[in-house]
């Protein structure tokens, strides 16, 4: 979370279209958020970059740039990728909202919508963050708080994608143990059916070359999947 708990909390609306800004304004305020505004999704970005909002609703029809570049470029850095997305779309149709999930939005709600249950979804997104904000895991040099999303690895903080945060979250987890692929894409990407293997392969060589010194403690297990070395002293 960004700021002191008890200043107001901060919703950035990335969105074109004015009537929708007005209403999602005028029923956002009046839940006692305070409202940025941008209208096109390269200033959305520069806004979220800039001020930290502690939830994005993003539009995936922008102009500039498409919501989807927006999230991805959102969920990609460090700086931005703990600020939860809400995804605002016309289109209704379950792979719009998929691609969207796994582009790592937090939510997604289909236009037309209802402003109080879009208030409500935010509210809910926020409030599991808080609950998960002391939720913090340490093993050996590494520190988790999975509330933040942040990693400290010999007291120096990790700049890793979501992807990556929560591939090490999950075998840190269950370190010892070994995970599949399958079990890595299902958990971590949260894909029910079969998809490329080699997508984490790609995230964990990525992943280990970011822990340095300690990139040995994630084991490639010969033809069944990835493990995270316990230490003697964890
Ligand atoms: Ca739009």
């Amino acid at each position: 979370m960004t700021g002191p708990t008890t200043a107001k909390h901060t919703v950035l609306i990335i969105e074109d279209e004015p009537d929708v800004i007005d209403l999602l304004r005028l029923n956002l305020a009046k839940a006692g958020f305070r409202v940025l505004e941008a209208r096109d999704g390269l200033s959305g970005l520069a806004v979220a970059r800039e001020k930290r909002p502690d939830a994005i609703i993003l539009d995936l029809m922008l102009p500039e740039m498409r919501g989807e570049e927006v999230c991805r470029q959102l969920k990609s850095r460090g700086s931005t990728a703990a600020i939860p997305v809400i995804m605002l779309t016309a289109k209704a149709q379950a792979s719009e909202r998929v691609a969207g999930l796994e582009l790592g939005a937090d939510d997604y709600v289909a236009k037309p919508f209802s402003p109080r249950e879009m208030v409500l979804r935010i509210q809910g997104i926020l409030r599991r963050l808080e609950t998960s904000a002391s939720d913090r895991l340490a093993v050996g040099p590494f520190e988790i708080d999975r509330g933040s999303f942040e990693v400290r690895l010999d007291g120096a903080k990790l700049d890793l994608t979501v992807i990556e945060f929560k591939l090490l979250v999950m075998l840190m987890e269950k370190r010892g143990r070994v995970l599949s692929r399958e079990d890595l894409l299902r958990d971590v990407w949260g894909y029910h059916r079969l998809s490329n293997s080699r997508t984490v392969d790609t995230h964990m060589r990525r992943l280990r070359t970011k822990l340095g010194d300690h990139a040995a403690r994630l084991e490639t297990v010969r033809s069944h999947g990835y493990r995270f070395r316990a230490g003697q002293e964890d």
